[in-house]
């Protein structure tokens, strides 16, 4: 067992899917979570059904406005008095053809994928860098890795998030903080439903050498895992969690 008693995560886009699943497995570790995500609503109705109130603190908050951002750093800091790990889960996807792709649509995905990390990374980072150091981890895309239509903005985005995963890494590491990047492949959550058409899903059905999309608990396995002391040694790291994709070199169409 690991000791990881009193550690604090933050965890951005945490009201469902992805980000939902890894501030769950987090609390099964015996962390403290700071769940932050726009959807106040949602968030309000996860916390509850969650029922830890001394371990849990609900954020509501858009990561890409840097006052907001700022004012969620602190609240985790006067709630929890320290931070350990940042996990920049928040996202949107808005898949179009590049023609047309307007520049409301692309503003809007770089602003909440690419800024938003770079905002929660910067208010965070001298909280950790205090506590004697942390881990912070970027959620990417197999997107980021392979271009394929219709993700001129979400493709891009998560492209430009791994880069910032390295310049982040090699810059904090004086810090004693580390930054890797997860991939995660095809996930089915409500960002995959609204965005996977059914030639979608069959394209991934297809070039997933697993043949099936992953699980919401695959993926906040390996982020806490980035975030343990069992990765101590890990930094500047873009990990796919894909069935394989990324390993086939196949594209999608
Ligand atoms: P989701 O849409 O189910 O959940 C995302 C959450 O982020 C939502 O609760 C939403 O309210 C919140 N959010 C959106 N904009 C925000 C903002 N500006 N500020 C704060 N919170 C905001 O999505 P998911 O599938 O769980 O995706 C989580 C992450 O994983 C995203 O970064 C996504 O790009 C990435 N990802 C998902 C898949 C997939 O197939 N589901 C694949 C690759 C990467």
């Amino acid at each position: 067992m690991q000791d990881t008693q009193g550690r604090t995560a933050l965890v951005t886009g945490a009201a469902r899917g992805i980000g939902l699943a890894t501030a769950e497995r987090f609390l099964e570790d015996g962390w403290r979570v700071a769940l932050l995500d726009i959807d106040g609503a949602n968030l309000q109705a996860t916390v509850s059904r969650l029922a830890q109130p001394e371990t849990t603190l609900a954020i509501t908050a858009d990561v890409s406005d840097p006052a907001q951002v700022k004012a969620a750093v602190q609240q985790v800091v006067d709630r929890f008095g320290r931070l350990d790990a940042l996990v920049n889960n928040a996202g949107i996807a808005i898949f179009k053809p590049l023609l047309e792709t307007t520049f409301e649509d692309w503003s809007k995905v770089l602003a909440v994928n690419l800024s938003g990390p770079f905002l929660c990374t910067q208010a965070a980072a001298p909280v950790m860098a205090a506590g004697g150091g942390g881990a912070v981890v970027n959620i990417t895309s197999i997107s980021g890795l392979r271009a394929s239509t219709l993700r001129v903005a979400y493709g891009t985005s998560k492209a430009g998030l791994a880069q910032l995963t390295k310049q982040q890494a090699i810059e904090l590491a004086q810090h004693g903080i580390r930054v890797n990047a997860v991939a995660p492949g095809p996930v089915d959550t409500a960002m995959a439903q609204a965005v996977h058409s059914p030639e979608i899903r069959a394209a991934y059905h297809d070039a997933v050498p697993l043949a099936r999309y992953g699980l919401e608990s695959e993926l906040a396995n390996v982020i806490v895992f980035l975030c343990s002391e069992r990765a101590g040694y890990v930094t500047g790291q873009v990990v796919a969690v894909d069935g394989g994709f990324e390993a086939t070199g196949i594209g999608l169409p």
